[in-house]
């Protein structure tokens, strides 16, 4: 368990680089815990004659000034600018991590950067690890740790349903609303308590009926809110996509139309693609990590198969599988196994995506696509994929030409709306952060949702209210870890160690 000893922060200062390292406009150095304005003080030299010394600047100040270099071993400052730059003083506890902290902004090339942290560092601060003014903020109480997690994966969110989600999580909608069903369920276990222990008080006894009304409600909260990880998963980590068909079907150039970027080879030879070629791509508000796969084919090429074998692992991991079928040839015994495998994946719970592809050639455009009912080829009477019983509306699209059969909307955009409805976010309020997205949250919520269906058990058995009550202390406990500080050192690390330095 974490023990929070809060000197242990407010001691000396952190420092680091909070912008991305490169060449750029501006870079911003923050510096974070009890001696940071002494830092500050040591390398800077403001330039408003409002104030006589570096104390004088009030805190949420923007103040112009030069950024001067520190030697080890020398105290004070040598005296050489570095750089001209703004800085901004925060008081404590009114700032991110709790602590005083000063960000500097200097001009954003490396070397400069590098030398403005240098002297920072040698004016007194040590340089922060990944993550470690979250943890501080986390450690001071400024954040909760589903809090912290969000903020994480707002920085790395890359699709504009990742970054509201995150936003509203960073913000606690999440850790409020944990709360508040923890709350509710205390409410029951003191109402259950307090009889107990004063029976002779004139105190209401919550009935047996009465309380497992109440806890049927919390289950069914409980339950809603473990069902928004399916989506929070989605959200936060993206769609794994497998394109699969048939050698020529167009799945290389699917992969390339919808990545808007010639990511894989295309080439009318059967079986070019043998690796599994990869591209994340942010569409429809989502992140898609598609996989290219090999054509999946009857063949005697010892290569070939071994990419078809990966084809077929790769399907296994995903959570979305694209067939893509080429509309301008018969349909063949590798397109009936395609369908197969969808069959197969739908049945196992998989969204599936049909792509009739190179709507483009002539004979398929007028004779076989004018129809929504047509089944077979018009000239070899091939069974076509409608035959199916595959409750799927096909995307007629040519991937080639980004376009869609008899339609305005590019094949791009037509993708994207079908996306947005298969992964309908209807009913879900990104805004209120109210959806799970971290595997350790998840757990913690299923266990707190077993905890109450065993004190309805035990309510139903005709075991006591009390007896219940016990149940009810450890689905408290579960919720509590959600984001309270009793969560292990463990878990901690591992929760900041993804987090870039300076954050
Ligand atoms: P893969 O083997 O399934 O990855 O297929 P490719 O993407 O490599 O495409 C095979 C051939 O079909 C190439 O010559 C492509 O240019 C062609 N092709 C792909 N999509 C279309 C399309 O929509 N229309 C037409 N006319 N040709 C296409």
């Amino acid at each position: 368990m974490i023990n929070i000893i809060k000197s242990d922060f407010t001691a000396g200062a952190i420092a680091a680089v909070a912008t991305p390292r490169g060449a750029g406009g501006i870079a911003v150095i923050r510096i974070s815990g009890g001696s940071a304005f002494e830092v500050g003080e040591k390398i800077f030299r403001h330039k408003n004659k409002k104030y006589k010394s570096f104390g004088d600047i009030p805190p949420n100040t923007a103040v112009f000034g030069d950024i001067v270099g520190t030697r080890r071993a020398v105290s004070g400052n040598t005296g050489i600018i570095i750089d001209e730059g703004i800085i901004i003083k925060f008081k404590a506890p009114n700032s991110y991590t709790g602590e005083d902290t000063v960000e500097i902004s200097c001009h954003g090339g490396i070397y400069i950067t590098n030398a403005v942290l240098n002297s920072v560092i040698n004016a007194g601060a040590r340089l922060a690890g990944p993550g470690e003014f979250t943890k501080t903020a986390y450690i001071n109480g400024k954040i909760t740790l589903t809090g912290a997690e969000a903020v994480g994966r707002l920085i790395a969110a890359v699709s504009e349903t990742g970054a509201r989600l995150a936003s509203a999580q960073s913000k606690g909608g999440l850790s409020r609303k944990i709360a508040e069903i923890s709350e509710n369920i205390k409410d029951i276990i003191s109402e259950v308590y307090v009889f107990i222990d004063y029976p002779g008080e004139d105190l209401t006894d919550m009935t047996s009926g009465v309380m497992l009304e109440k806890l049927i409600i919390i289950k069914n909260a409980l339950e809603s809110l473990k069902q928004t990880y399916n989506i929070g998963r989605i959200i936060s980590d993206g769609i794994n996509c497998a394109i699969i068909g048939k050698p020529n079907s167009g799945k290389s150039t699917l992969l390339n139309m919808l990545s808007q970027n010639d990511v894989a080879i295309v080439h009318d030879t059967p079986g070019t693609t043998r690796d599994i070629v990869y591209s994340r791509i942010n569409i429809g508000g989502f992140v898609l990590n598609l996989y290219d796969t090999a054509g999946i084919r009857t063949s005697n090429d010892e290569i070939e198969n071994i990419g078809i074998n990966k084809a077929l692992e790769k399907i296994e991991e995903c959570g979305l599988i694209i067939g893509v079928f080429d509309m301008s040839e018969n349909f063949s015994r590798d397109d009936y196994n395609i369908l197969e495998i969808l069959t197969r994946e739908k049945n196992n719970g998989k969204k599936i995506i049909v792509i009739l592809n190179k709507c483009d050639l002539d004979y398929c455009r007028d004779e076989l696509c004018s129809s929504a009912e047509i089944t077979q080829h018009p000239r070899t009477n091939a069974v076509r994929p409608y035959e199916f019983d595959f409750d799927v509306i096909p995307l007629i699209i040519s991937a080639k030409n980004n376009t869609v059969l008899d339609s305005d909307i590019s094949a791009v955009d037509a993708f994207a709306e079908y996306l947005e409805d298969i992964y309908k976010l209807d009913g879900y309020d990104l805004d209120s952060g109210e959806i799970l997205t971290e595997e350790r949250q998840y757990f913690e919520i299923c266990a707190a949702c077993d905890n109450i269906n065993s004190a309805i058990s035990a309510l139903e058995n005709g075991l006591t209210q009390d007896m219940a009550g016990l149940d009810l202390e450890l689905a408290v406990k579960n919720l509590e870890r959600c984001d309270s500080k009793s969560v292990s050192d463990d878990i901690i690390s591992k929760i900041f160690k993804n987090f870039c330095i300076g954050k």
